[in-house]
């Protein structure tokens, strides 16, 4: 009877198909020379997720003490960078799709990395923690010129003010676009002068300018998508962070016509949706709970955020 070693590397492909992409490159890549080429088959890079690597973290996010409290000293730890390094040495070129873990903290040599080596990439999910370089940003767009669907998210206590227009100037084929942080009036203006090809937009659990809202819907001519589930709204921008009173769980009348009559599908919550509530007690009730509301968005991220865009 033939040994592991000697089984066909496409049927062995499969079977670490089922295995997370840690054990791939740590693991069974370095067991011998069979396994070592059956780990380089390319049905394994195309996608590539980073979700659910538990019991495995990467100890390079900052902010980890305020949200890891069940830290297991005993866990194996990497870096990300060690990591990306690593699975582009197995993929190669042919990443299509690639999916971080909401905690990952991602610093421009990550995403030059990516960009580098993945050029090919139609489908990305990343959560930005700290302020990017404008030209880093410029440089990972620019790379990806197929790119189809993303998905970004930025945690609402890290006011980070970035530039999407990056974005949108080079990425020609972007048509969903998922984004879990404040639609501001300058971001709907960023969104329709600079994402003319979007079909597809979704700001599910996020903060809403009212002004802003109505612009983008006017005056995006392309967009036929619009989701705005579990989202907060506010007349103006400042009232978002500062008098609550004057925050909302739906949109005015005004709004909903528009957006129905604008849009193919204009997605908003009834009021009494059970996730709103929850949205409502933990980001805004529950403001400077900021373990609370990482938790929350975590979760969110394994569930809502990626697989609303999953097609
Ligand atoms: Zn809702």
């Amino acid at each position: 009877m033939s040994g592991w070693e000697n089984m066909d590397r496409n049927i062995l492909a499969k079977i670490f198909g089922m295995l997370n992409v840690i054990d791939i490159i740590m693991g069974a890549s370095r067991v011998c020379i069979s396994w070592f080429l059956a780990s380089h088959n390319r049905t394994l890079w195309k996608s590539i997720n980073l979700t659910d690597l538990k019991p495995i973290s990467l100890d390079d996010n900052p902010k980890k003490a305020e949200f890891l409290l069940d830290n297991n000293d005993e866990e194996r730890r990497y870096q990300l960078r060690d990591i990306l390094m690593e699975i582009t040495k197995f993929s190669n070129t042919i990443t299509t799709d690639l999916f971080l873990d909401y905690y990952y903290y991602i610093q421009e040599e990550d995403l030059a990395i990516i960009a580098e080596r993945m050029p090919n990439i139609k489908k990305i999910a990343f959560t930005l923690w700290c302020d990017l370089n404008e030209n880093s940003f410029q440089f990972t767009f620019s790379r990806w010129k197929n790119l189809q669907t993303l998905i970004l998210t930025q945690p609402r206590f890290e006011k980070l003010d970035l530039d999407l227009r990056a974005i949108g100037d080079n990425c020609q084929s972007l048509t969903n676009l998922k984004l879990i942080r404040t639609l501001t009036r300058d971001l709907a203006e960023q969104l329709v002068c600079n994402f003319s090809t979007l079909k597809r937009l979704s700001f599910q659990c996020a903060s809403v300018c009212n002004i802003a809202l109505l612009s983008l819907i006017i005056n995006h001519h392309n967009l036929k998508i619009l989701n705005l589930s579990h989202c907060i709204y506010a007349e103006i921008i400042n009232e978002i962070f500062g008098d609550e009173d004057e925050l909302g769980l739906l949109p005015s009348e005004n709004i909903i016509q528009t957006g129905t009559q604008n849009l193919d599908a204009f997605i908003v919550c009834s009021k009494d949706c059970k996730v709103c509530k929850e949205v409502w007690d933990i980001a805004w009730r529950g403001a400077g709970n900021n373990y609370k509301y990482y938790m929350f968005q975590n979760k969110k991220w394994k569930t809502d955020a990626i697989k609303e865009l999953e097609f």
